[in-house]
């Protein structure tokens, strides 16, 4: 059976995943980076993982798809910057394909999460959905009268870089008061690290977790003042587009049962009531692992 490879590339690791033509992961890894990896030591990395899958014949690989949280214009990563520094204006796309003989996509890892939760997630017959993904940056995709929406050389969705506070919290953007500046996860463990009194590095999801669950004051403080900040962002996008439909991915999400009820409902009383009133916001159904599949299934389109 045909099969393909879904890269995700995170601020910190590479993860893949090596997906069958049925949607099936066959198998799954991952190798971590350091934030000073220069350009070459990225790409060589890069190169290690995806050597010894494609010489396995028995996985039949047609094509690999790379998911990157930047823009990408023809395969080249702009934007880079804020997130992996390594691949600032990199052809990611050519380096790879004269390194592999087979077909090679590159592409925003928030519209592979589209991709793939609109195939294999519950939206497909849904016109209007905004997908959100919530991790180091915020990075968004665009569902529009049953399109996914590509705007001008595929330069749109940057939706954690709405402005809700003039002059507000510093993003790595450049500009302050944006959306990911106040939702994204550092903004999220560096709150709760201040709530603590304790450097922002000591603190990590695990122990966030470990003391939300506990009930600690800190923690529920942290999670009520994420929820309202990305109340405001979701809000002006439902005023704006009107979409039947926002889907999260976040590693934020899975901590609390309750994200999207809360979601739903502050967002309801944020936005305006008629457009709010079709609105359903729901977690992802493929978890963590949709932007790889979706990268996966580039090759497969
Ligand atoms: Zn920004």
């Amino acid at each position: 059976m045909n099969c393909s490879v879904g890269i995700k590339i995170s601020t910190d690791k590479i993860s893949y995943i090596i997906m069958s033509e049925t949607g099936r992961k066959v198998n799954f890894g991952e190798e971590k980076y350091l934030s000073n990896t220069s350009t070459t030591e990225f790409l060589e990395l890069l190169q290690s993982i995806l050597t010894p899958i494609l010489e396995t014949p028995e996985y039949k690989i047609i094509g690999v798809g790379v998911a990157v949280p930047a823009l990408v214009e023809n395969g080249t990563v702009i934007g880079a910057e804020e997130q992996i520094p390594a691949l600032i204006d990199v052809d990611l796309k050519a380096y790879l394909k004269a390194k592999f003989p087979i077909p090679i996509y590159v592409e925003n890892d928030c519209t592979a999460f589209a991709l793939c939760e609109n195939l294999y997630g519950d939206v497909a017959e849904i016109s209007n959905v905004i997908f959100v993904n919530i991790d180091h940056g915020v990075g968004g995709a665009l569902k529009i009268n049953g399109e996914l929406y590509s705007s001008h050389h595929n330069r749109s969705g940057e939706l954690g870089h709405m402005i809700i506070h003039k002059g507000g919290a510093p993003c790595g953007c450049g500009a302050k008061g944006c959306l990911e500046a106040y939702v994204s996860v550092p903004a999220f463990l560096n709150h709760y690290s201040k709530k603590l009194e304790v450097a922002s590095y000591s603190v990590d999801l695990q122990m966030f977790e470990k003391a939300y669950k506990n009930g600690d004051e800190a923690a529920i403080d942290t999670m009520n003042w994420h929820l309202e900040h990305l109340t405001l962002g979701l809000s002006n996008i439902e005023n704006l587009l009107g979409p039947e439909r926002i889907v999260i991915t976040s590693p934020l999400s899975d901590i609390d049962k309750d994200y999207t009820t809360k979601l739903n409902l502050s967002v309801s009383e944020t936005a305006l009531p008629a457009i709010a009133s079709k609105l359903e916001i729901t977690k992802a159904k493929l978890g963590e692992d949709a932007i790889s599949l979706g990268a996966a299934l580039l090759a497969f389109l």
